[in-house]
């Protein structure tokens, strides 16, 4: 079969506080969600480094993990690791 070249969207979006995926989703927490698509949702964890420190792109090395939902069917898997965060004084 020939590899999917078809652009997909990029994961992680947020929406208002929430995860979009979620917001065009069915379903509820812990027991799992269905995307309009009709692919169920996946769960990636992914590890985002902590820039806290006094200098632009330096920090403790300090990281934060957390699961991205995202539809295997219309985006991409999220990378592991994941954006920046940095803490807002
Ligand atoms: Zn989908």
């Amino acid at each position: 079969m020939a590899e999917n070249i078809g652009i997909k969207r990029k994961s992680g979006q947020v929406k208002d506080g929430k995860w979009l995926v979620l917001t065009e989703s069915t379903g509820e927490p812990g027991v799992g969600f269905r995307h309009s698509c009709g692919a169920e949702i996946m769960a990636q964890q992914v590890a985002r480094p902590i820039w806290d420190g006094p200098f632009p792109l330096s920090g403790s090395g300090r990281c934060s993990y957390e699961k991205v939902p995202y539809c295997p069917q219309c985006e991409e898997i999220p990378n592991y690791h994941g954006a920046p965060i940095t803490p807002r004084s």
